[in-house]
């Protein structure tokens, strides 16, 4: 348990209360200072614990508002069990409309944390000794920040646990999004550095998704991850009112995008200006162009091309448009029309 963050608000109690994360900190400004993160607790008897997390990336906001409006408005009196929300964990970087801290820490990549490290670093330990322990369903909520923009979906890691992974795939198809994706892991990253790692590490039900993107937010977007996580929570038996599928409710299956190949991934040839030359939900055959990239300072070069390697459908366009040689500029994922046919082609 950590010595240095603690919670104001008592999680056992019954009814909504809400408070901070208080972790200890030293400042020029402030000897003794307290780094004070929202937390949100609603609790009505028996029942599953979810906890609710947002803004691990600072300019993701989606989730972030929708988090925020939940703590609002949900009572007690709507649900069965308890909600823990922390509508926003890396507050510096969400009001600087940044991914990162200031001080440069990726809080998706400094898991399990450490207790006597920096400020995200003791969050992060707070997060994974004291919380997730506790908690039966942790649910992390992503987009693609300003560098990116997604097919707004709930997805998942195809993770090689199989007990884990039907329950993953479970809590991705509840959110009944149009589409959701399917990755691997992410090649040169220690994947239990992640939040949502460090929540499959520890065993417990997993559900994340990216809901947007581009560092802004749009009516769409928001409405999707609102819907959407309403029905997870009704999926669960958390909140009041009939969970209904997307079968029940005479809507087509949900799509599939499978990204399991690494050639899913198209990566900037050299440093740019990048132009998007295909949106979101278009399809490309191998060899399409898909972008080109711009040297401003010499308006006589023509821009340099760059081709899918791949055929499918666009998943992920670029948001910020200078790039860096190797910075994904667009996804391509393969189409399923359902988890049955993803199965069948599975490696
Ligand atoms: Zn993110």
């Amino acid at each position: 348990m950590s010595r240095t963050a603690s919670c104001t608000i008592d999680l056992a109690a019954e009814g909504k209360s809400s408070g901070y994360i208080q972790i200890g900190d030293s400042t020029n400004t402030s000897g003794w200072a307290n780094h004070c993160v929202p937390i949100i607790s609603i609790k009505n008897g028996a029942g599953p614990r979810l906890l609710l997390l947002a803004g691990n990336h600072g300019d993701e906001y989606e989730g972030q508002i929708v988090a925020t409006e939940l703590s609002r408005r949900l009572q007690a009196s709507e649900i069965r069990g308890q909600v823990i929300i922390i509508p926003c964990l890396s507050q510096e970087a969400s009001q600087n409309g940044n991914r990162l801290w200031n001080n440069g820490a990726n809080f998706n990549r400094i898991f399990p944390g450490n207790e006597d490290g920096t400020i995200n670093e003791k969050l992060a330990f707070f997060l994974s000794n004291n919380l997730f322990p506790t908690c039966d369903v942790i649910v992390d909520m992503h987009s693609g920040g300003r560098s990116m923009a997604f097919i707004p979906s709930s997805n998942m890691v195809w993770v090689s646990d199989l007990a884990l992974r039907k329950v993953m795939l479970a809590n991705m198809l509840a959110w009944n999004t149009e589409y959701h994706m399917i990755g691997g892991e992410q090649p040169s990253t220690n994947p239990y550095s992640l939040l949502p790692g460090d929540v499959v590490r520890q065993g417990k039900s997993l559900s994340t998704g990216e809901f947007g993107g581009c560092g802004w937010t749009t009516a769409e977007t928001v409405k999707i991850i609102r819907d959407g996580l309403h029905d997870f929570m009704r999926a669960l038996g958390i909140l009041n009112g009939e969970y209904k599928t997307r079968t029940e409710r005479g809507l087509p299956e949900a799509k599939i995008l499978d990204f399991r190949e690494g050639d899913a991934y198209v990566t900037a040839p050299c440093d740019g200006i990048y132009e998007n030359c295909v949106d979101l939900e278009d399809e490309v055959k191998a060899g399409d162009l898909v972008g080109q990239l711009h040297d401003f300072n010499h308006p006589d070069r023509k821009p340099i091309p760059v081709y899918a390697g791949r055929a499918g459908v666009i998943s992920v366009v670029r948001g910020y448009p200078p790039v860096k040689t190797g910075d994904v500029v667009c996804t391509i994922g393969i189409l399923r029309k359902n988890i049955a046919e993803f199965e069948a082609a599975g490696n």
